[in-house]
């Protein structure tokens, strides 16, 4: 069964875009997932297909209307041919649980996702209740739509899906799937602008190259990411 990604957006024109290039468009050719794009445009109202209005109680910008929304969410889930479209529906949001490795990977063991990629000032809070919307950030920034946030999603979810890595365990070695951030890399040449590769990666000791990389990650996180260190030293990663 492969993940079934259904986006709602504004702009199709930009799926699958960078989604259709290397790991992640190899495996849609390959059909490990697949990616229905639905043109919000389409469920508009009146002869300008109007999909935003202006703020209740006033100020700046266009929000997206709950109607156009709701229809464009029923007609991804009536696009899936399982009667019960289990998928959680998602809404890309600055104010939503900020994405994490674990979260990716619960999704990726899922059936697939509905994404509703939001612009302006954002949607009608009442579609986010009636359609049960998990709000999911990328970040505490702003973005100008939920689209490249969708992708991002999107990447981190198929390049864990089977047969999209290579090498399996390229995925669990990574950063934050130990809670950790992951250990330098090195390679060709020997040496560079006088920099030498540490020696221990030239041993050929297993073990000790090993311990080594351990010991740099936990260095690495405690350093940079004292968050995350607090958390793997609490045993609650993952
Ligand atoms: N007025 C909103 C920002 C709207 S930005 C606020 O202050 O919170 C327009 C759209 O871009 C949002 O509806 C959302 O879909 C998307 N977006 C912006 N930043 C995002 C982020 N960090 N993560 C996920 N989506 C984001």
């Amino acid at each position: 069964m492969s993940f079934a990604a259904s986006v709602i957006t504004l702009y199709p024109e930009m799926f699958p875009g960078p989604l259709g290039i290397s790991l992640a468009g190899k495996a849609l050719d390959d059909g490990i997932w697949s990616l229905d794009t639905i043109a919000l445009r389409e469920f508009g109202i009146g002869k300008h297909r109007a999909v935003d209005d202006t703020p209740a109680g006033g100020g700046a910008g266009m929000v997206l209307r709950a109607d156009v929304l709701a229809n464009a969410i029923d007609r991804a889930i009536d696009s899936v041919s399982d009667i019960n479209d289990q998928r959680p529906r998602l809404l890309m949001s600055p104010r939503g649980r900020v994405l994490d490795q674990a979260y990716v990977r619960e999704l990726a063991e899922g059936p697939g996702a509905v994404i509703v990629c939001g612009r302006f000032e954002g949607v009608d809070e009442r579609v986010i209740e009636a359609r049960q919307l998990i709000e999911v950030s990328v970040g505490d920034y702003v973005l100008s739509g939920g689209e490249i946030a969708a992708m991002a999603l999107l990447d981190a979810v198929v390049r864990l899906l089977p047969g999209v890595m290579g090498n399996a365990e390229s995925g669990e070695q990574e950063s934050f799937e130990e809670g950790l951030l992951e250990h330098p890399h090195y390679t060709r040449p020997q040496i560079f602008e006088g920099r030498e590769i540490p020696d221990v990666l030239t041993s050929g000791d297993h073990g000790k190259v090993e311990q080594w990389r351990r010991e740099q990650a936990e260095k690495l996180t405690r350093e940079r990411r004292p968050d995350l260190a607090a958390k793997a030293d609490k045993g609650g990663a993952r």
